[in-house]
């Protein structure tokens, strides 16, 4: 989403004739749009701010976006005085106005309108290179997990209107984008309405979108388990489209931890959601985020973790130690221990690392279709993504970027696929 945010920041600098450089230190203008997720994001704020401060040029604009601007507004303008502008991920359309009047000078919005965001967003020409796109459909969230500062930094849950998505979908693939990935932090609550006010699930929503001619691979992230419904549910086996591919965090696989964490199912509700997803479209690959050490995880908790994990056998994943945020009803519970969170972290990565190399090992010899994005990392070489999200790699003509072409897989590494034109 932070992505999707800093393209549409882009786009607005170039409405105002900035171009964009990677030179960020001779830059006029340097945006920062941070993470606040987990304290790490954070404290790299202030590290990046620092450095910039030091060795940027004379008189650099330096704008700080993005949720540590939401959370920490009057702390950075503390810790880093020199800093201009704040914008919040909601007020983000703001920094047209202020390009407009040519003053920057220490403003702060943090506002929550996510209405006007993306009407004034929706006025902004998109500029898009790549053939794969991020369409954000829904913002904000009202799940208010015990660990989580999304719902304080992004706001409620807002859905954004299908014929403004259907809109913006249009005029990407009029750029030449092909596959899109619908975007929200809650994205399967989505319930935008359509002109006459009726309102659309998400499955009706990439019905719509996969009419749309020029679209080819759709994809939606992240979900949540109490929202995959059944229609959605059943379209991954009837929207050919949609792509094979889900990624459905589950965080911890105790029930007590689940509970704690305020997460709103049990591990048994996740086990049937993804047996209904996998009868409905049985080659899905899935993924996964976990958190470790969430305050209260004994070792029978972290096993059952391990053993959801085991079960369920996901194409990837991502595992986090937890990271008490401010705000948040878990941030002054008492913490697990250092060391053992550390050595749950490497054995649940591990284990995941192991199911990635499995699961990939069963493509050697299948064929996959590689939208091809660029060029490798070897001379020669090209890259893509396969349906199934994998990183593919195998040697061919550039001229090959911005096609789906069928590649046969040779050999797998760690997290990518080794492949040759089928
Ligand atoms: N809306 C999505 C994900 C939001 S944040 C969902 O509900 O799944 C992305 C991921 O960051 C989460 O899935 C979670 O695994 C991780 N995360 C969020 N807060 C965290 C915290 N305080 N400590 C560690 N990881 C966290
Ligand atoms: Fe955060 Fe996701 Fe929970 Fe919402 S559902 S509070 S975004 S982890």
């Amino acid at each position: 989403m932070n992505v999707y945010d800093s393209d549409k920041m882009k786009d607005i600098f170039i409405s105002h004739n900035v171009q964009p450089t990677e030179d960020y230190l001779n830059a006029d203008f340097v945006v920062l749009n941070t993470c606040h997720i987990r304290e790490k994001a954070t404290e790299k704020t202030y590290s990046n701010l620092g450095r910039i401060n030091k060795k940027g040029k004379k008189n650099q604009k330096i704008i700080v976006a993005g949720c540590v601007a939401q959370a920490e507004g009057e702390l950075i303008q503390k810790r880093a005085p020199y800093v201009d502008l704040v914008i919040g991920p909601q007020s983000i359309q703001s920094l047209d106005h202020f390009l407009e009047r040519n003053d920057l000078s220490k403003n702060s919005v943090t506002e929550f309108d996510a209405i006007e965001k993306f009407d004034t967003l929706n006025q902004i020409k998109r500029n898009q290179n790549s053939k794969s796109a991020f369409v954000t459909i829904q913002e904000g969230c009202d799940k208010f997990c015990h660990f989580c500062v999304v719902p304080y930094t992004r706001g409620s849950e807002y859905s954004r209107t299908v014929y403004e998505i259907e809109d913006e979908v249009k005029s990407l693939v009029d750029l030449g984008v092909v596959e899109f990935t619908l975007l929200g932090q809650n994205v399967n609550a989505f319930h935008g309405n359509d002109a006459s006010g009726q309102s659309h699930s998400l499955a009706s929503l990439i019905n719509a979108v996969s009419e749309i001619n020029g679209v080819e691979r759709i994809t939606y992230s992240t979900s949540h388990p109490v929202n995959m419904t059944d229609d959605l549910i059943q379209l991954h086996g009837t929207n050919h489209k949609l792509m094979p591919f889900l990624h459905l965090p589950v965080q911890s696989g105790s029930n007590k931890i689940l509970k704690l964490m305020n997460r709103k199912h049990s591990r048994d509700f996740y086990f049937d959601i993804i047996e209904k997803v996998r009868k409905a479209k049985p080659d899905i690959a899935l993924s996964s985020d976990f958190i470790i050490g969430f305050p209260g995880e004994t070792q029978k908790d972290f096993e059952d973790t391990l053993d959801l994990i085991r079960r369920i056998k996901y194409m990837n994943s991502y595992s986090f130690k937890y990271s008490p945020r401010p705000g948040t009803p878990a941030a002054n519970k008492e913490e697990i221990n250092k060391d053992i969170l550390d050595e749950r972290l490497a054995i649940i990565q591990e284990l995941l690392d192991e199911q990635q190399m499995e699961y990939n090992r069963n493509f050697i010899t299948k064929t996959v279709k590689v939208l091809i994005d660029g060029a490798g990392k070897l001379n020669g070489q090209i890259k893509g993504k396969s349906e199934f999200n994998q990183s593919v790699a195998l040697e061919g003509e550039e001229n090959y970027i911005g096609q789906i072409i069928p590649v046969q897989i040779k050999d797998v590494k760690m997290h990518s696929l080794i492949g040759v034109r089928a």
